[in-house]
């Protein structure tokens, strides 16, 4: 097939945000007789889930401290619930087991759940936690906690298949992807600074409409639109803060413990739900008894056949390198510098055995291979979904996104002119107008 000269939309990045835009575009311009899915052409560097959709951990969840992404990710799970097999989609659940520290964030999240119709259980005080995880587990041990919210929907998808869900769902609707052709810049007009047309490496297509979804490549697409390297921050107190950088990265640290699947089984042999624990007890090594972390730390887990056993992470940490100076590609598992090591192998190996014994002594059975990889974040860490330069609309999730299947939805709203209560928070100009969302006691930036 020709190289394409044309196409009303363009789409950047065939990940979770790229495509599910181009499948929800393509199904409203139908419906609307507005055209379909020949108007939109989605262009990858690489292929279909080659950037973080294709490696993220697949969690689903609810659980956030700020109300206007717990409205989003309700939106998002109904999403990924309308068509659990296309998308590889397991509702097991999802369970935030938390310290003292982190109580009453956590029952506000419980209360605003609640508000939305969002089902969650809620147990408080460190008999009744203890008591409620060692009927789902007979060999909880975990100290240091004082609750659980135990969310009864959201649960994990298979990270590349639910992808590919999306990308049969866009080209069953006549939308065309194409992997392999880089964008290397954008031509303008001059007079009103909208995009006329993309350049790639394989020619320039004229469009009318762009959207933007490259996930840790943000800044990269950013800046070849010109777009501001710094922003103003309008602080609670009223005060202003110059000079913050639009993008940082945070590199994320995910592992697999290869056993068996099936040995993470629930006491009544059902699929657990996703378990993530945040304590301030400290840890000691599995293997030799050592202090590993005397301050608050996290991990999650779940089994997972798609990763061949245990798969989970922990708490990521902040890339110090300027971000003009960060290398995104080689991206994920060949990247040299950003996939996780011997330490981390070690924290979360212990951390799994500090919160259940039948984890303990399987260091041995750690998948000794790259994982991990790189987000691209925002000033506050929260999402912008915004419109720039007249008719690019920017899908930039802060590392938020792959539970965020339903955003694309919107997005393509927007596109047809029907403005979303649920992306308003959102925008861009929340930092200048100090309209900022509110922060957490968890040690991890995206809760
Ligand atoms: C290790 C890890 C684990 C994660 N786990 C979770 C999780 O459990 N739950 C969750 O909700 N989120 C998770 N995330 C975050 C989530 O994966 C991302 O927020 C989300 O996948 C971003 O989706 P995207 O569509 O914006 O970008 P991506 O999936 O990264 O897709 C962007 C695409 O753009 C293409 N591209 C880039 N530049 C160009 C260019 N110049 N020209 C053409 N194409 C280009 C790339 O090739 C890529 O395919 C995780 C992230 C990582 C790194």
């Amino acid at each position: 097939m020709a190289f394409p000269t044309q196409s009303k939309y363009v789409i950047i990045g065939a990940g979770i945000h790229g495509l599910s835009t181009a499948w929800a575009l393509s199904e409203r311009l139908k419906k609307t007789g507005r055209g379909g899915g020949e108007d939109i052409l989605v262009i990858d560097k690489t292929g279909i889930a080659a950037g973080a959709s294709g490696i993220a951990c697949g969690v689903v969840r609810n659980n956030y401290f700020q109300p206007a992404m717990r409205e989003l990710m309700a939106h998002s799970v109904s999403v990924w619930d309308s068509d659990p097999e296309a998308f590889s989609y397991h509702p097991v659940g999802y369970m935030q087991i938390s310290h003292e520290g982190m109580r009453e964030d956590i029952t506000s999240i419980f209360e605003q759940q609640k508000a939305i119709g969002y089902e969650s259980e809620f147990i408080e005080g460190e008999g009744d936690s203890f008591t409620y995880m060692k009927n789902l587990f007979s060999d909880w041990r975990a100290t240091g906690i004082t609750s659980v919210l135990h969310e009864k929907k959201g649960g994990y998808a298979n990270n590349t298949a639910a992808i590919y869900g999306l990308a049969k769902k866009a080209e069953g609707q006549g939308v065309r992807i194409l992997s392999g052709v880089a964008v290397t810049g954008f031509t303008k007009d001059s007079a009103s600074g909208a995009v006329t047309a993309v350049e790639t490496d394989r020619g320039t297509v004229e469009c009318e409409q762009v959207v933007v979804a490259v996930g840790p490549w943000a800044k990269t697409v950013w800046d070849m639109l010109d777009l501001p390297r710094e922003v103003t921050i309008k602080a609670g107190d009223g005060s202003t803060h110059d000079g913050i950088p639009t993008w940082r990265y945070w590199c994320l640290e995910e592992g697999v413990l290869g056993i068996d699947p099936d040995l993470q089984k629930t006491n009544d042999g059902k699929m657990p739900p996703v378990i993530h624990v945040d304590t301030d007890d400290p840890l000691y090594s599995d293997v030799d008894g050592s202090l590993v972390r005397d301050e608050p730390w996290g991990i999650y887990y779940k089994p997972d056949t798609h990763f061949g056993g245990i798969q989970g992470g922990a708490m990521p940490y902040e890339v110090k390198t300027p971000a003009d100076n960060v290398a995104i590609d080689p991206y994920g598992p060949e990247s040299p510098e950003f996939i996780v090591g011997d330490d981390f192998a070690h924290m979360w190996c212990s951390a799994l055995a500090f919160c259940q014994e039948r984890f303990s002594g399987q260091i041995g059975k750690y998948k000794n291979e790259p994982s991990g990889g790189l987000g691209c974040f925002t000033p506050d860490s929260f999402p912008v979904f915004d419109r720039f330069c007249e008719n690019v609309y920017f899908i930039a999730d802060s590392n938020h996104g792959y539970k965020m299947i339903g955003v694309g939805h919107l997005v393509a709203e927007e596109l047809l002119g029907n403005g979303q209560a649920l992306l308003e928070p959102f925008r861009f100009s929340r930092y200048a107008e100090g309209r900022l969302h509110p922060t957490s006691n968890s040690p991890f930036p995206w809760s």
